[in-house]
């Protein structure tokens, strides 16, 4: 299959943050769970003008699972999922989550400063992946897709099976180096803490479910 490529300013802050310091890289769970909530409140929001719609709140969460076995992290969530286009368009492009207009104003004196104060999104998940597999499937669609990526090099996406209405963001977690370690990134206590430092406000349930442990 073709890969298509990255635009090239995504491209950019996608090397950019692959190549971020230590300390900053766990806020890409942070980044992932905001997202996931953002994809729940517009079910919510749908459902509060469309009265075919029920929003039962049990059926909303997020769930964070690590998976030693297979150097898996899978961020999950049971909001609106994506079509195969916004797929594309979403994960595609970076201009539209701010940073980059933020970038274009003050001109990078330090990419890591960025990095740590704004949200800068899906792309952070590359900072601890080698790999990121999306796997959507979007509200009132019988069809899912997936969406891959390792990276600066570009994405694929094909059909694929979902049973349910939401997403699935499976990160291939990078090796340890010398240099930089990134096993914690699959340690329940580890991610524990930061979704407590970053994610404490979300206002839906976040789940964890480990495995291979
Ligand atoms: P931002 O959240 O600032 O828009 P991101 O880079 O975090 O930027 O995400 C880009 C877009 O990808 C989101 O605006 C949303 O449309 C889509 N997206 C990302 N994650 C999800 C998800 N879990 N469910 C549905 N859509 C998502
Ligand atoms: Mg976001």
């Amino acid at each position: 299959m073709a890969k298509k490529q990255f635009k090239a300013e995504s491209k950019r802050l996608l090397e950019m943050m692959i190549n971020s310091i230590y300390t900053h890289r766990e806020i890409f769970l942070r980044e992932l769970i905001s997202n996931a909530s953002d994809a729940i409140d517009k079910i919510y929001y749908k459902a509060l003008s469309d009265e075919q719609m029920v929003f039962d709140k049990d059926n909303y969460y997020i769930k964070v699972k690590p998976d030693k076995a297979n150097r898996t992290l899978t961020i999950s969530d049971t909001g609106i999922g994506m079509t195969k286009e916004e797929l594309e368009n979403n994960l595609g492009v970076i201009a539209k989550s701010g940073s980059l207009a933020f970038k274009k104003e003050n001109e990078v004196k330090d990419g890591h400063e960025i990095i740590g104060q704004f949200g800068v999104g899906f792309y952070s998940a590359f900072m601890v992946a080698e790999s990121v597999t999306v796997i959507s499937r979007a509200l009132g669609s019988n069809e899912a897709y997936k969406w891959e990526s390792k990276g600066a090099d570009g994405y694929t996406v094909e059909p694929c099976e979902k049973e349910t209405v939401g997403t699935d963001i499976i990160l291939k977690i990078k090796e340890n180096t010398e240099d930089d370690q990134y096993d914690e990134y699959l340690e329940e206590y580890r991610l524990r803490a930061i979704i407590k430092k970053y994610s404490d406000f979300i206002r839906y349930p976040i789940r964890m479910d480990v495995t291979g442990s």
